[in-house]
C-alpha cells in the first residue's frame, strides 16, 4: 500500500483520562474509497479515536496522519478536505434547515449550489424552511449529515451516524454512503455499536473493545468467522476439551464463560461427542446447537455473552 492510498493511518494512538485508557495503542490504515466501520461497544474508545483523528482531543502519545497531513494541534488546513459529525455537532436551533447548511457553507467556502444539492441528497427539501430545532431526530441527523458532506469532502468522519434515525433512515444513509463512495470516491469511516448496521455496508470492519482493535475483517470473512457450534455442558471442561482434540480430531474449542465449552462443528457431531465425553466419564449435562448470528458473534468477541 502506498501511502497515497492510505487516507487515515494512527501509529500507537493513546488516549489516558486519569486511569482509563479510552484508547490503547491502536494503529489504524483507513484506505481511499474504502467504507470503514470502527465497531465497538459503548465506552470501547469510539469517540475518542475520532476526536482524536479530528485534532479535537490531543492524544496522550501515538500519532495520526490523516490525508497525508500530520494532525497537530493548529493543523486545520486539511480539514477543508474532511466533513464529519460527532454526537455534539448540533446545528443552530433557532435558524432553519436552510440557513444552517447556508452557514456552514459560507464558513466551508462552498459555492452556493451546495445547499440545495445537501438538502436533496439527505430528503430534507420538504423541511427546508424549518427550524432545525424543530425537527424530528431522523431529520435531525440528517441536517448533521448534510453539514458534513456539504464541501464534498473526500474524507467523512461519522460518529453512530444512524443514530436517531428510523429502519428506513438507516437504509437511506447506507445507500447515500455506498454511492458517495462508489461515485465520487469518498472515504468513509464511521462508528456504530450495531454490526448489523454495518455489515452489509462497509467494505472493512474494525472491531475496537478497551481501547485497542481486537479485529479487522471484511463481510465475507465475517461470514466465515460466525457459524454453528456446540455448546457444551460437562464436568472437568479442560480434559474434555482435550479429549476431544485427541481422539475425534477437533481444533475449534474455546472455554466459555459459564464454564463449559464451545466446539465449532455442527450439529450432525452432537451424538458422537456425546458417546466419547461419556465414554470417559465425564458427565454431560448440555449439549445444545447453536447457529452464531452476527451480533452474538461480536457480543462474545467483547466478552457479552451470546
Ligand atoms: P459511546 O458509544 O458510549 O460514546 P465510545 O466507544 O465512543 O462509547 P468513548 O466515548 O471514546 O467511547 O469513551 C471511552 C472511555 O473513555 C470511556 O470509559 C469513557 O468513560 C472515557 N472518557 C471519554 N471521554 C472522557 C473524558 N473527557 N474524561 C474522562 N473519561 C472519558
Amino acid at each position: 500500500m502506498t501511502s497515497s492510498d492510505t487516507v487515515i493511518s494512527t501509529a500507537g494512538l493513546t488516549k489516558h483520562y486519569g486511569d482509563v485508557r479510552a484508547v490503547d495503542g491502536l494503529d489504524l490504515h483507513v484506505r481511499r474509497g474504502e467504507i470503514y466501520a470502527f465497531l465497538g461497544r459503548n465506552g470501547a474508545g469510539k469517540t475518542t479515536t475520532i476526536r482524536m483523528l479530528l485534532g479535537l482531543v490531543r492524544p496522550t502519545s501515538g500519532r495520526v496522519t490523516v490525508l497525508g497531513t500530520d494532525i497537530v494541534p493548529g493543523a486545520t488546513a486539511v480539514f477543508s478536505r474532511v466533513g464529519y459529525l460527532v454526537e455534539a455537532a448540533a446545528a443552530y436551533p433557532d435558524l432553519t434547515v436552510r440557513e444552517n447548511l447556508d452557514l456552514q457553507r459560507r464558513l466551508m467556502g462552498a459555492g452556493r449550489e451546495a445547499v440545495g444539492e445537501a438538502m436533496d441528497l439527505l430528503g430534507l427539501s420538504g423541511s427546508a424552511d424549518r427550524r432545525a430545532g424543530q425537527l424530528s431526530l431522523g431529520n435531525k441527523q440528517r441536517l448533521s449529515l448534510a453539514r458534513a458532506l456539504l464541501h464534498r469532502p473526500a474524507l467523512l468522519l461519522l460518529d453512530e451516524p444512524a443514530n436517531g434515525l428510523d429502519p428506513a433512515g438507516i437504509i437511506e444513509v447506507r445507500r447515500l454512503l455506498r454511492r458517495l463512495a462508489d461515485e465520487s470516491g469518498v472515504t468513509v469511516f464511521m462508528s456504530s455499536h450495531i454490526l448489523a448496521e454495518v455489515a452489509h455496508l462497509a467494505d472493512r470492519i474494525g472491531i475496537v473493545h478497551e481501547g485497542r482493535l481486537l479485529q479487522e475483517f471484511d463481510y465475507d470473512e465475517l461470514r466465515a468467522r460466525t457459524g454453528a457450534y456446540l455448546d457444551i455442558g460437562v464436568s472437568e471442561p479442560d480434559r474434555a476439551a482435550g479429549l476431544l482434540r485427541e481422539q475425534l480430531g477437533l481444533d475449534r474449542i474455546e472455554p466459555t464463560p459459564e464454564g463449559g465449552l464451545r466446539v465449532f462443528v455442527g450439529p450432525d457431531r452432537g451424538p458422537e461427542i456425546a458417546r466419547a465425553l461419556i465414554g470417559a466419564g465425564l458427565d454431560l449435562t448440555r449439549l445444545v446447537p447453536v447457529q452464531e448470528d452476527l451480533e452474538s458473534y461480536f457480543m462474545r468477541l467483547t466478552g457479552g455473552g451470546s
